[in-house]
């Protein structure tokens, strides 16, 4: 066969790595049939390199090609988008004049964006019901591919999908529709194959947002909804669902009188109480044992630079859009994003031997990021916020021994909070920055230090920063979510643009190695953590108030104000108020307080104490110095619940 009558072929990569050899005009499909009938057929969707696409999507050379079928964990999220499609129906069958917008799915399940439309949460149950008439029916789902000037004869009652329409228009000279049954809707897919496969639906909540994100814009309605392949995974996520509202940072942190967020003050702006600020206070004293023991030097840095040090650092150029940036006379200036340049700049005004390496940084260091105001949510993503930042600047050959000093501090932190944890270890990018010879030195010492560290680790190739390999730890809190937890990150690039040196044994210049470190991440997002995972009864060592004391009656005031100053080394309160001991123990227990001290006129007579933890376990004729051991032993050991009575 001579090459010229040969249709040309390509190859995809498949993900063992292997090449697969197809037509140049293949389509993912095409693709799975090619491997085998039975893939073929169960073929739901594709992802090329990454990007989740529609079967009928064509492939090119060299591209990662996946499968997705409905054993694929991208099988909900192609589910989910056709859900959002049935909720789009069923509100185009009941309401009339509806413009429609965008309805993606989502990590929790789906939304879609509608303008023109007034509901209220009474509605859904409906909404719900005619989803579900929509399932039943069991639509054939269709793409059909449509040029742009036919899509803008179908879209023209839609200003929203004409408006995107056009943005296609700039790149596409054609379009895809999905429709199902007599719906249709300008949507790249991908989708399952008929409203048949969606398993149970369930409509969550009605919410404000911007068109795009963007409050310049229409206010439109969202409604969000979730699905699942079937409906005991739907009661199971609404049981989470319910229980991580009953945790919710934002009700919690103010029945407790954390913090607030205030419209006067500004939004993502997170103000701290004293009660808050006395937890964050526990926080940072418990970092700083950490790093003093581990010998860094404490260092202190502005909130504002002139953007002279964000051009040399590089955050100008890929992070402007993020930042809050200001002219004051001639010079401009802007809120630091970032602590590391700060730090590289205090380094950089030394000469440093390689004797004097290894040089570690600390900082409480408060950071400003300008998130779009829509995504802004409690602790959970703000404008400011602080990061028990660390930066080192090390030899080479330092790697792993500072590497391993920072995982076992991060690994003391989760475990002291009972966090169950995973490590993955980044390593080099296509596209990266710094020698061969440097990525494999530095690769190399943080294998051998997550092999000496005894936790199993996965390894992920290529997903590291261009200009350093990182270890990312994940960790689980008390009701299964999980988080993205601290990072140790190496740093091959900034050494290079702030021009750092190290004078080494052989009297030559080196460029030292940077590594980014954070044991708890940013202190907020923590914080928040650690509220939903304690449900807000944080251990003794943490908690706002320690211990309060309840006098039976106002003739067991004075006995009550001499217990408490027993206990003055804790953080103590006397509940003085003329009410019920019933009453009195109800407020504790809602404050969460870990200890309950009771005393009424037996205890006053034998000196001694009646204490209550927030299980309702009390013990009577205790002694107080008996009592104050055990709470100085609970609070110092950082013991995670109350253990006095257990
Ligand atoms: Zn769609
Ligand atoms: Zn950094």
């Amino acid at each position: 066969m001579s090459e010229s009558d040969s249709q040309q072929q390509i190859a995809v990569v498949l993900p063992d790595g292997s090449e697969l050899e197809v037509d140049a005009d293949a389509t993912v499909e095409d693709c799975a049939y090619e491997i085998g009938p039975g893939l073929g057929r169960d073929t739901v969707a594709g992802k090329l390199d990454g990007e989740l696409v529609a079967k009928e999507e064509p492939v090119y050379d060299g591209v990662e090609l996946e499968i997705v079928t409905d054993q694929s964990d991208e099988y909900l999220r192609v589910m989910r988008h056709s859900a959002a499609h049935c909720l789009a129906q069923a509100v185009e069958r009941h309401y009339d004049d509806v413009d429609l917008a965008i309805g993606p799915p989502t990590d929790e399940g789906f939304y879609y964006d509608f303008d023109n439309l007034d509901v209220d949460e009474e509605d859904l149950a409906e909404l719900e019901a005619e989803m579900e008439a929509i399932i039943e029916e069991d639509y054939d789902i269709e793409r059909e591919v449509v040029s742009i000037d036919e899509a803008e004869e179908r879209l023209a009652d839609e200003p929203y999908k004409l408006e995107l329409l056009s943005e296609f228009a700039e790149e596409d000279e054609t379009v895809t529709f999905y429709s199902q049954g007599e719906w249709e809707d300008l949507c790249a897919g991908p989708h399952v194959d008929s409203t048949g496969e969606i398993g149970a639906v369930k409509l969550l909540e009605i919410a404000g947002a911007y068109w795009r994100g963007d409050e310049d814009n229409t206010m439109q309605t969202r409604i969000y909804g979730t699905a699942f392949e079937d409906e005991s995974d739907l009661e199971d996520f609404l049981e989470r669902k319910q229980e991580a509202e009953k945790r919710d940072h934002r009700r919690i942190g103010n029945e407790m009188d954390l913090f607030s967020i205030q419209d006067v003050t500004g939004p993502g702006l997170p103000l701290y109480h004293p009660a808050g600020k006395t937890v964050l206070k526990e926080l940072e004293d418990f970092v700083e044992t950490l790093n003093k023991e581990a010998g860094y030097d404490y260092v202190e840095t502005p909130h504002v630079f002139k953007t002279d040090l964000w051009h040399q650092s590089g955050h100008y150029e890929n992070y402007q859009d993020d930042m809050f940036i200001f002219d004051v006379g001639d010079d401009e200036f802007g809120l630091k994003p970032m602590n590391c340049p700060g730090h590289a700049a205090i380094f950089q005004d030394h000469s440093w031997s390689y004797r004097d390496l290894p040089i570690r940084y600390a900082e409480n260091g408060k950071v400003y990021r300008k998130e779009q105001r829509g995504e802004l949510s409690g602790l959970s993503r703000v404008w400011a916020f602080t990061i028990d930042d660390g930066h080192l600047f090390i030899r080479p050959d330092q790697i792993k021994r500072e590497v391993e000093e920072i995982m076992d501090m991060i690994t003391d932190v989760l475990e002291t909070f009972d966090l169950e944890y995973e490590m993955a270890l980044a390593t080099r990018p296509e596209k990266s920055v710094g020698s061969d010879e440097i990525w494999e030195r530095a690769e190399d010492q943080l294998e051998s230090v997550l092999e000496a560290h005894g936790h199993e680790y996965e390894i992920e190739e290529g997903d590291g920063a261009f200009y350093g390999p990182k270890i990312d730890f994940a960790f689980e809190d008390a009701i299964g979510r999980s988080w993205d937890g601290p990072t140790v990150q190496l740093d091959f690039n900034m050494p290079e643009r702030f021009d750092l040196n190290y004078v080494g044994e052989d009297n030559e210049e080196h460029r030292p190695v940077m590594i980014h470190r954070a044991l708890y991440g940013s202190y907020e997002r923590f914080f928040m953590m650690l509220i939903e995972h304690y449900e807000g009864r944080f251990p003794l060592w943490l908690a706002p108030e320690q211990v309060r004391v309840l006098p039976i009656s106002d003739d067991n005031l004075g006995y009550a104000h001499r217990v408490a100053n027993e206990f003055d080394d804790f953080r103590v309160e006397v509940d003085g108020r003329d009410s019920t001991l019933e009453r009195k123990i109800r407020a504790a227990h809602d404050d969460r307080v870990p200890y309950q001290i009771i005393v009424g006129d037996n205890e006053e007579a034998d000196g001694t104490i009646s204490v209550r933890d927030r299980f309702e376990d009390q013990e009577y004729d205790v002694e107080i110095d008996e009592f104050r051991s055990h709470l100085e032993a609970e609070r110092d050991e950082q013991r995670t619940e109350p253990d006095f009575l257990q």
